[in-house]
């Protein structure tokens, strides 16, 4: 077997400055970018810090005590994001997740879903407004969230064995706890629930057929996500990677499946539904599948950094433009710039791509600009 290198990285590289270009870009929803694709979602990052340490976002020998975790000053504040937010709403911008590190360690994060809740897209609409936890904190917060105007949660949830939750959260935390937290979510009303399963191939496919069974019923969506070579630090190997096709298999030899139509445009899961009514579950093949030509997903690291592909090395530097005075209409007028300039297709391209060993430019942390 070969040998994993883990490289150490400090994410902190550099942003490209947001420039306000000298021909104002208005605001009109109608926004696309060099390959037609439209701005409509929007992951926000609140905290680059986490209390578990998941081997393939953040492996232990990399975020130790020592890590340079962001100053509480270099944060944007929810004041920020919430008008950073109101601009690319004003681009298209539907649906928002907040998303981190774990976006509940983020003190009183339900003050910035009150202040998110009450905006509306360029159409009226409520926002699709949702949030991306390990389960940890939910227990205590759910009512809180729902309260504040928080629409569904997605809870990440790699296995039902102890053991081997355990093992891959890497801080020794029960799985009761999170079903304990996914449980209030559903008493809170923030469902429907999302459960997202990293597979990784050798560490907890034994939990596919557990996990289906387990959600099967219960309303929750169980989705299983490939393992992705995001970032630098988790010595991603294609070998690790279950193929979504291996899962769909492998579920619908014992409990029967039937593909369903995709919910929206830009969806990254392709929907399988149970052939007797049991419920549905999803497929995110990052790896396999490429879903680069409707991506419509642009990023807001904690710091107020844009990133446009989950797999970027650099992003744009919004705060600087925000702490500077700039207007509304500038601020709308850099990030329509920004985007009508994308060509980012990295999953597309993967295969003629060199890995990234931590040499070259490095890719950013899914811990640093959420998944
Ligand atoms: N801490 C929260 C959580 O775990 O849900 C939110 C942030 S986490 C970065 C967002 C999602 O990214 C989680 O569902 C996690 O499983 C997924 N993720 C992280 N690293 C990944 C990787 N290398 N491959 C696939 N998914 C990954
Ligand atoms: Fe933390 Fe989520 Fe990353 Fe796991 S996947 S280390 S819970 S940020
Ligand atoms: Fe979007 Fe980048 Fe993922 Fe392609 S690789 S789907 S562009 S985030």
């Amino acid at each position: 077997m070969a040998e994993r290198v883990i490289p150490i990285v400090d994410q902190r590289i550099a942003a490209l400055a947001a420039g306000v270009p000298a021909q104002p870009i208005a605001a009109t929803g109608l926004l696309s970018d060099t390959l037609g694709r439209p701005l409509r979602d929007l992951r926000i990052s609140v905290t680059d810090r986490c209390n578990f340490r998941c081997s393939y976002c953040m492996p232990k020998e990399v975020f130790d005590k020592d890590y340079p975790y962001l100053p509480h000053s270099a944060l944007l504040t929810f004041e920020e994001i919430t008008r950073l937010t109101r601009q690319f709403i004003a681009h298209g911008v539907r649906k928002i997740r907040l998303t981190g590190g774990e976006p509940l360690l983020r003190k009183n994060v339900e003050g910035l879903v009150e202040q998110l809740a009450v905006l509306k897209t360029i159409d009226g609409e409520p926002l699709d407004l949702t949030l991306t936890t390990n389960g940890s904190l939910l227990a205590r917060k759910a009512k809180a969230l729902k309260a504040a105007g928080l629409q569904r949660v997605t809870v990440s949830l790699d296995g039902l064995d102890d053991e081997v939750f355990r093992r891959m959260n890497d801080v020794d935390f029960p799985v009761a706890d999170v079903l304990r937290g996914i449980d209030s979510a559903r008493e809170a009303g923030l469902g429907p629930i999302k459960i997202n399963m990293v597979v990784k191939r050798g560490t907890n496919e034994h939990e596919i057929l557990r996990m289906a069974r387990h959600f099967r019923g219960t309303g929750h969506v169980l989705r299983f996500i490939e393992y992705m070579d995001v970032g630098a630090t988790n010595g991603w190997r294609m070998d690790e990677v279950m193929p979504s096709a291996e899962v769909v298999r492998m579920i619908h030899a014992e409990l029967p499946l039937v593909q369903l139509e995709p919910s929206a445009p830009g969806e990254t899961a392709e929907r399988w539904g149970y052939v007797d009514g049991g419920g549905e579950i999803g497929v995110i093949s990052s790896v396999t599948q490429a879903f680069c030509g409707d991506c419509n997903r642009a990023r807001l690291s904690t710091e107020g950094q844009l990133y446009l592909c989950l797999f970027a090395s650099q992003g744009h530097d919004l705060r600087t433009l925000l702490r500077g005075g700039a207007s509304d209409e500038d601020i709308a007028s850099a990030i329509g710039h920004i985007w009508q300039g994308r060509s980012d297709r990295y999953s597309q391209l993967r295969g003629s791509m060199a890995p990234d060993t931590g040499t070259g430019k490095r890719r950013v942390e899914m811990s640093y600009i959420g998944g």
